[in-house]
């Protein structure tokens, strides 16, 4: 196939670099699906979606592995560390030899994976890359919930009207309607995870759900709550605490947990599934010192071996 199929940027969403080679090539997704017989388009967040790695692992082949394009370019590291050895095995063994793309993951529960509902980006890294590539492209963090500070720059990201998952279309950033568009508040609490969501994703070596734990645990041990019980059940995790519940309105506010966790508020039993965004929630809410960055714990929850 004689499709110019470039390399993602630095952090770029795989889908996102699909949307390039789209307009490059002036042809529909359709046309591109068509010629390399590829079902790429952007579903269920398109995130680690196996055809689309297959597709780049096809173009890329001898230069960039499957496995670094997973780690660096979808929200594979959000999931990873809850996902069954097998499927990590899956992946680590990818190659264009091996490749059975018919798009079904196992023991992952990326079902449960949503990206923000609407496209985002920081109007200053779209400055920048203007300057330095002559294009904008869509970086994966800004489409994690609750990133919704520019870790570079530290400025409040900017949300599209342009749906953000779910969606059977990529999109350019010239698609960008300006009078649709709206910044995201900042508080202190959207830097801090943002900080911090940013060294995770970063970070290959995450801990599994039991490290995670055993974290919670001691956490709500040293808090003097002696309520909380965890239990897992069809492939998740849920932690039932009343006190919990009120630990986590303390700390995060009723209003924020309403817009991002609802079912915090709505429920004792908190389901935690299989990524870790709502982990950390439960961790700063139980730690004794909120005021304290995250940072301390990213050693006990990332791994040395
Ligand atoms: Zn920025």
């Amino acid at each position: 196939m004689g499709i110019p199929c470039p390399y993602p940027y630095p952090g770029e969403m795989l889908n996102g670099t699909l949307a390039r080679i789209s307009r490059r090539a002036g042809l529909p997704l359709s046309e591109i699906e068509r010629l390399s017989g590829y079902h790429v388009r952007f579903r269920h967040d398109g995130a680690f979606c196996m055809e689309l790695l297959a597709f780049f692992g096809d173009k890329f082949e001898g230069r960039r592995s499957i496995w670094e394009l997973a780690c660096s370019n979808t929200i594979f590291p959000m999931v990873m560390p809850f996902a069954a050895e097998k499927t990590i095995k899956q992946y680590k063994s990818l190659t264009r030899q091996s490749i059975r793309p018919d798009g079904r993951f196992y023991n992952i529960g990326w079902r449960k994976l949503r990206l923000k509902s609407r496209l985002c980006f920081c109007k200053e890294c779209f400055k920048e890359q203007l300057d330095r590539y002559c294009e904008n492209y869509w970086k994966l963090i800004w489409q994690i919930p609750l990133a919704d500070v520019c870790e570079i720059h530290g400025t409040p990201l900017t949300q599209t009207s342009l749906p953000g998952s779910h969606s059977t279309r990529v999109f350019d950033p010239t698609d960008i309607d300006n009078s649709a568009c709206r910044e995201l508040e900042v508080t202190e609490h959207s830097c801090m995870l943002t900080k911090t969501i940013a060294t995770l994703l970063a970070n290959r070596r995450i801990a599994g759900r039991d490290r995670w734990h055993d974290i919670i645990s001691r956490l709500a041990k040293n808090a003097g709550i002696s309520d909380v019980k965890a239990y897992r059940w069809n492939n998740g995790v849920f932690i039932t605490s009343p006190t919990l519940a009120d630990q986590c309105i303390a700390f995060w506010g009723e209003n924020w947990l309403a817009q991002n966790f609802s079912q915090i508020l709505s429920s004792s039993t908190i389901q935690l599934g299989n990524y870790w965004l709502k982990y950390l929630i439960l961790i700063k809410a139980l730690d004794k010192d909120p005021s304290l960055s995250f940072d301390r714990y990213i050693s006990q929850i990332t791994s040395k071996c």
